[in-house]
């Protein structure tokens, strides 16, 4: 027989790192106007902790958080990009936020892009992000930055693609590859033909065919989300739920034949949370810290909670909602919650507010009809502070929403230790698993999920969550349990991103 004296040691093949740019309208908190903005905080980090080169470029915005942004300072002078028939002078800033290494544009011209004192909300916003989507690229250009992987994110920088293959490979930076991801289908960046001119994309014939940029619903239309759509090496979005009913079920607002067309570069992601910013061990903002094994000590916070709210101290189970106060949300069946957890013996909180001042006056109204109860809160507003401490200090978590990409809310309530109530749609289903009627192994399950949009709907698993906390304590004590052992922080979608980024770099 053959005996082998020195084995060699088993090679474990070293990732090599990659150079990733994500290039984004937002990120928190120096710019933020939602979910998209804690992505590319979150996963920038996570990228980079793994070993990764993350850059991260971004409009230089009049309204962003200054004093966020460390070392600000100008790095290049003489970006000039081609804009129509000209081209627009602009400085690029570098500064450090939190660590993460960002690059600021900053167009000087007439229009005064990002000047405006707030992110979106112009007529010209898809010209503005169009913009920067050519001066970002053409920053990478001039600077001889040739990133392994482009990441952009919405329609604002869904262009980038369309760009980087039509004029930017062609100039030389045949390199780098694109991974788009979608974190909401409603808006598309709709454009007409100047958006070819301004950018320098000749041929018109060429980008309204409707493989291209043309837009499915309304004819003589460009659609840049299609656009990036059909250019990218991969599209994600923030939960495969989410994907299949974009794809599938009709719910992309008429990018669903461009998502069938290129379904086997599309996918869903999970986003993660950012654990130490949403953690019952370290959080400042609670009164009583709490861990696995201290897990009674959550029930100080649900002290707290009701001094604050001026609650009744009683043996009832607190539910709670936190959201924006938008029809996504659901909102019907969240008051009729409120009715069906006090008729039950439990009691309600609710934080939340909306820009529409019709839907806040009815809420308002609620308030005024249950200000009476010992057992419900009603606050209108947005309170991070609040926020927290109801994370910490409630039993169960409602989420009812119409339709929900990804949701954080159930992934935050998870990791106090907070039932998630869900329904079975988008991230919520691919999060959340039902204690009495999933295909999950027992330790997996975390909450209650129930699907149809309507009062039995909820009820079903309302009921249930009230009926095991007050009559099976311990099975309700083990729920919790699994809750905050499951692993919604980036870890995981990192390494999913990575994977990707593997796969387009070797097609
Ligand atoms: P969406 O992005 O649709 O608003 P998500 O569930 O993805 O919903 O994210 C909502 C985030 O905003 C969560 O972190 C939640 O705690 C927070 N939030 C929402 N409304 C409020 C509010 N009124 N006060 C404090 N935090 C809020």
């Amino acid at each position: 027989a053959e005996t082998r004296v020195h084995e060699p040691a088993p090679q474990h093949p070293v990732r090599p790192s990659l150079f990733i740019v994500h290039i984004t309208p937002e990120m928190a908190p120096v710019a933020k106007v939602g979910g998209l903005a804690d992505v590319v905080f979150g996963l920038g980090q996570e990228l980079a902790i793994r070993g990764n080169h993350v850059e991260i470029v971004l409009p230089k915005y009049d309204s962003m958080r200054y004093d966020r942004i460390y070392d600000l300072h100008e790095v290049y002078r003489d970006l000039w990009v081609p804009w129509y028939e000209a081209a627009i002078h602009c400085t690029v800033y570098f500064g450090f936020v939190h660590g993460r290494k960002c690059f600021f544009i900053e167009p000087h011209s007439q229009d005064d892009f990002f000047n405006r004192g707030s992110i979106y909300g112009f007529p010209d916003d898809v010209l503005r992000y169009a913009f920067f989507s050519r001066a970002a690229l053409e920053f990478l250009w001039q600077a001889g930055k040739h990133p392994d992987i482009i990441h952009c994110h919405d329609w604002q920088t869904a262009f980038v693609p369309v760009l980087l293959y039509e004029i930017y490979q062609r100039l030389g930076m045949a390199h780098p590859r694109v991974c788009l991801t979608i974190h909401n289908f409603s808006h598309q960046g709709l454009i007409g033909a100047e958006l070819l001119r301004a950018t320098g994309l000749h041929h018109p014939e060429r980008y309204f065919d409707r493989h291209r940029l043309g837009d499915d619903r309304y004819p003589d239309v460009l659609n840049p989300l299609k656009g990036g759509v059909v250019y990218a090496n991969f599209v994600t979005t923030v939960s495969p739920r989410y994907a299949y009913e974009t794809k599938d079920c009709g719910q992309a607002f008429g990018l669903e034949p461009a998502l069938h067309a290129h379904q086997v570069k599309y996918g869903g992601v999970v986003n993660g949370i950012d654990y130490d910013v949403w953690n019952p061990e370290l959080d400042s903002q609670i009164p009583v810290r709490y861990r696995l094994d201290t897990i009674d000590d959550k029930y100080g916070n649900k002290r707290a909670l009701r001094q604050r709210l001026m609650l009744a101290d009683n043996e009832k189970p607190i539910v709670a909602f936190i959201g924006r106060l938008d029809p996504q949300k659901g909102l019907e069946l969240v008051r009729h919650a409120i009715f069906y957890t006090l008729e039950r013996g439990g009691q309600f909180v609710l934080l939340g507010s909306s820009p529409d001042p019709g839907i806040n006056a009815d809420f308002w109204g609620l308030k005024r009809m249950l200000n009476d109860s010992p057992d419900c809160h009603i606050e209108i507003g947005f309170d991070d502070d609040l926020a927290h401490l109801i994370y910490a200090g409630a039993d169960m978590m409602l989420v009812p929403s119409r339709f929900e990409p990804c949701g954080l809310t159930q992934l935050i309530a998870l990791h106090y230790g907070t039932i998630p109530i869900v329904r079975a749609i988008g991230g919520l289903a691919d999060t959340v698993f039902d204690k009495d009627h999933s295909t999950r192994p027992l330790h997996e399950r975390n909450g209650y999920v129930f699907a149809d949009y309507d009062q039995p709907g909820i009820e079903s698993a309302l009921g249930r969550a009230i009926r095991c906390y007050y009559d099976y304590p311990e099975h309700f004590r083990e729920l919790m349990r699994n809750a905050m052992q499951a692993d919604y922080s980036w870890n995981h979608p990192g390494q999913d991103y990575l994977n990707i980024y593997d796969y387009i770099r070797d097609e």
